[in-house]
Parts: structure tokens; sequence; C-alpha cells
């Protein structure tokens, strides 16, 4: 039961070597997303799931560090027959074999394959609500460039809110109260505060303090950025030790419902993560 969150890509602007831009994978109540994707997002996608596996694609904005690969994905399910395999003689020529991609209106127009007969397009807006096979997801558009909208996902009796990219004029606590893990872009330190449309790793965790997050992830560093510098500063305002995305870790999001004390052990599949760095464990559970 529950959610789970795990990291395709996390830098912020563009890829730093060997890595990926902002991309995640969200599993829950027997539902498979792609949220976000970034340039190489795509390969480490089909390192978790098949591309047949996906119900759908959710994209922020439409910078590219966080949509590009969406290019890839309308070429290899094109080559594999679209979705579900090919179509049975006399099947419904329309079911099964697109996938739904959710993003901000005038994306699509900015994609290459935006024609793709694979990938079918809905715009999505502030304060829309849709469901996802048996995810509820909730969108709030944040302060940035492009039009750009955060989102909620609710499933399984657990939730989590992704701030995609966003200035100190939007917070959190517009995904609504009780997230239990909130993914929090932080760009870049205080002292460039006000230097892009993004935050700090102060302002989101402030961000979180006062959304009443359970859990923060901080995502979306420069490669520039020390993510010494971004692991202090959030801790600083978080009161404990933030979680800082990295490529292949996994956060399993327990249902608020189950006791904690009797919940499956939740190692993370994280293949990166350095032993005595300051960082939590990726598990968490309700009672965090
Ligand atoms: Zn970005
Ligand atoms: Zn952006």
């Amino acid at each position: 039961m529950g959610l789970s969150l795990t990291v395709l890509g996390c830098d912020g602007g563009y890829p730093a070597p060997g890595g990926a831009a902002s991309g995640y994978l969200v599993r829950g109540a027997g539902t498979t997303l792609w949220l976000d994707a970034g340039p190489g997002t795509l390969a480490n996608l089909q390192r978790h799931v098949r591309l047949d596996d996906l119900d759908a694609v959710v994209l922020s904005h439409e910078h590219p560090d966080h949509r590009s690969d969406v290019e890839g994905l309308a070429v290899a399910l094109s080559l594999s027959g679209y979705r579900r395999g090919l179509r049975p003689v006399g099947a419904d020529p329309d079911e099964r074999t697109t996938l739904p991609v959710y993003a901000p209106a005038g994306l699509a127009g900015q994609v290459y394959h935006d024609g793709s007969p694979a990938l079918a397009w809905h715009e999505v807006a502030d304060g829309d609500r849709i469901r996802v096979g048996r995810l509820g997801l909730a969108f709030s558009r944040t302060d940035h460039g492009p039009p750009t909208l955060a989102v909620r996902v609710d499933g399984d009796g657990a939730c989590l809110g992704y701030s995609a990219d966003s200035g100190p004029g939007w917070s959190l606590e517009a995904l609504g109260t009780g997230l239990d893990l909130a993914l929090c872009e932080a760009t870049y330190c205080a002292r460039d505060e006000g230097r892009n449309q993004h935050m700090s790793a102060r302002q989101a965790a402030t961000s979180a303090v006062d959304a009443g997050a359970r859990h923060l992830v901080v995502t979306h560093r420069w490669p520039t950025v020390s993510p010494e510098e971004i692991f202090e500063e959030a801790s600083a305002v978080w009161g404990r030790p933030v979680d800082q995305a990295r490529v292949g870790t996994t956060w399993e999001v327990a249902a608020r419902a189950s006791d904690p004390a009797e919940a499956p052990p939740s190692p993370g599949t994280g293949t990166d993560r350095v032993a005595g760095d300051g960082l939590t464990g990726p598990a968490i559970g309700s009672g965090l």
C-alpha cells in the first residue's frame, strides 16, 4: 500500500556528466506515471518499467530539461506498435493504443512528434483535478516563466507533491495539507536568490515547512552548485537532514493508515547512495 517515487533524473537545467535532468517514476494503486521527461530520463525509465506499462505521462512545463525525452518516447512507442502490442484484427482501433500525455497549454505545439498517433495530448491547467487509473492528480500553477504546473498525487492512502520549477512566489501549501512527501526544487543556495525564477535550498525547505510536509526531498540542483551546500542550507531550515534526489533512488511512501511498526521494510532501491553522507534513509512512513 502507498506510493513509490523513483528518481529518473534530477539535474536542473541540463544533465551533468552521466546524469539526467528532471524526471520521476510514480507508482501506486496499480498505476504507473512518468512525471517530467527531461533528457536522459527515458533511458533510466526503462531500467524500471516497460514503456507498455505506463498509464500516463505528466509534463510540468515546456522547458527542455523537463520534457525533451517525450520525443524519444513517441518514436519508441511507434516502433513497438504503440501500447499493449499490435492491435488484434477486429479490435477497437482506439482501444489502449495511445498513451495520454498531460501538459500545460502550448507545450504540445513545441514537440516535434506532437502529431504522433502513439500519444494522446491533454491540456491541464491550474486547479484541474484528474484521475489516472486509481491515482488522483491535482495541479497548481507555480511562479515560473512559462505556464508551469506543480502536481499533487494521491493514491493508496498516501500522497506526494512535486513543485516542478518555481520561484518563491509559490509555495507547496498550494498543493494542500498532509503531503507525505514533498519533492521540491532547490536549484541553488540563498546567495543566488532572485537570480532566476527558482527556489533556493532555504526557500524550498521553508515551503515544505509551511506546507506541513512529512518528508522533504530536494531536487533540480544546477550541476554547478554544491550538493553539500544545498544539503546544509535546506537541513538547517527543515530542522533535520533532508534527502537529495539521486538517480535510481526510490522512496516508498507508506499509506497513512498503516502502522509503521508493522510496515514491511522499505530499503529503497537506490544504487548510488553514499553511506555516511548525512542523508537519511529513503524509506519513510506515516510516523516520520
Ligand atoms: Zn528546470
Ligand atoms: Zn523551468
